[in-house]
């Protein structure tokens, strides 16, 4: 299958030496939701400007559908932005603003009215054609911004922090009306955020990025689940590491020596014996009891530290008797909370499964 947008060992340093992308290479499927997620500085917007054209690598291809468009200028590649600023034209109407670039092509009137009316219907803005854009809300603006880039329907579609402006509530319902309209009009998205959980919801596989390197390309579920590197364990979610040392496999299971302890890991992973490596796990993957845990593998006793009520979950620092170190425990409250089953001092056995870790190398 052809890919929509392709990165070949893409590099872009600026004047100053500033490296803000570093040898990337990764390919984008036709019709995917895909995001550029990590932290300020990492290089996101670079790349994104890249693939738009408004910014030329110091090295390496940009494809788009196969084709090499690195020296291609950005009014001709078939590819638009939405800024999160919206960079709309404030005293024009949200009609004159979404057919502006139409009308700048000559396209015949009936056809831009029928293509804006058509975009207007797929941003849910149906009615609010003659309003100037000071006259509407910040989520109001946005979908604006939306239908101007997809008027024209573009191969691919650019969105650099495009929900950046908008509160918390109105954020998650537009996170999931991007992912109906990506559905309906087909066309590839690719996403930049630094919030990674507007990225896990979201897309459809996501790039971690750190320090202008791709830390890890996957699935929503595989990064979180099987983080490839501590940067990426660390950046998206809460994470638990163990370190120690990797002593051989018994009945399918690596068996990890930490310190005071040894714990049992389910990991399809190539390790040498003797090798350092981190165990990875996720707070909601671990289980606390009074009693010692009879079923799983793993079970290490400790004392609770701290006990944090988050509505959803309850969140236990339990400090682990044979090397001091501290585990974090997400426990989930289903019904209501009156019942704490535990509390500050308690001697508990935190416990957990070998298949739910990941294992990094050191
Ligand atoms: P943010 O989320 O804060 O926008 P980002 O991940 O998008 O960050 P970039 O804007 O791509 O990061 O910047 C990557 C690096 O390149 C940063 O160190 C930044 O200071 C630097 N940089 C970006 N634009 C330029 C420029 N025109 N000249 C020099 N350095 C630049």
């Amino acid at each position: 299958m052809e890919h929509s947008v392709e990165l070949r060992n893409v590099t872009k340093v600026f004047d100053d030496d500033t490296v803000a992308v570093d040898n990337v290479s990764f390919a984008i499927k036709p019709g995917e939701f895909f995001s550029l997620l990590g932290p300020s500085g990492c290089g996101k917007t670079t790349l994104l400007r890249m693939i738009a054209g408004f910014e030329k690598p110091s090295s390496g291809t940009v494809l788009l559908n196969g084709k090499d468009i690195t020296d291609t200028p950005p009014y001709k590649r078939d590819v638009n932005m939405v800024f999160q600023s919206y960079a709309l034209f404030p005293h024009m109407t949200v009609y004159n603003n979404i057919a502006y670039g139409l009308k700048m092509k000559h396209v015949p009137k009936p056809k831009i009215v029928e293509a804006v009316n058509d975009v207007l219907q797929k941003v849910k803005l149906t009615g609010l054609e003659k309003r100037r854009i000071t006259q509407l809300s910040g989520g109001q603006q946005q979908r604006v911004a939306l239908a101007r880039a997809l008027v024209n329907h573009p191969a691919v579609l650019l969105l650099d922090e495009p929900l950046g402006a908008l509160d918390q509530k109105l954020r998650e319902q537009m996170q999931i009306e991007l992912v109906n309209l990506q559905e309906q009009v087909k066309i590839t998205f690719v996403f930049v955020t630094h919030d990674q959980r507007e990225s896990l919801t979201i897309s459809d596989r996501i790039a971690v990025m750190n320090n202008g390197n791709v830390e890890q390309l996957g699935s929503p579920k595989e990064i979180y689940e099987f983080p490839a590197t501590r940067f990426v364990a660390d950046f998206i979610g809460t994470s638990n590491f163990l370190t120690g040392i990797y002593r051989g496999e018994e009945n399918g299971l690596k068996r990890i020596v930490i310190p005071g302890a040894e714990v049992w890991v389910e990991s399809p992973q190539e390790i040498e014996t003797g090798e350092h490596v981190t165990v990875v796990i996720r707070p909601e993957k671990l289980s606390i009891s009074k009693e010692p845990n009879d079923i799983e593998l793993n079970s290490l006793q400790g004392v609770i530290e701290e006990i944090i009520y988050v509505g959803t979950d309850t969140r236990y620092f339990v400090r682990i008797l044979a090397n001091d170190m501290v585990l974090q425990v997400f426990a989930q409250n289903v019904l209501h909370t009156a019942k704490q089953r535990f509390t500050w001092f308690d001697q508990v056995y935190v416990s957990w499964d070998p298949g739910s870790t990941s294992l990094i190398k050191e």
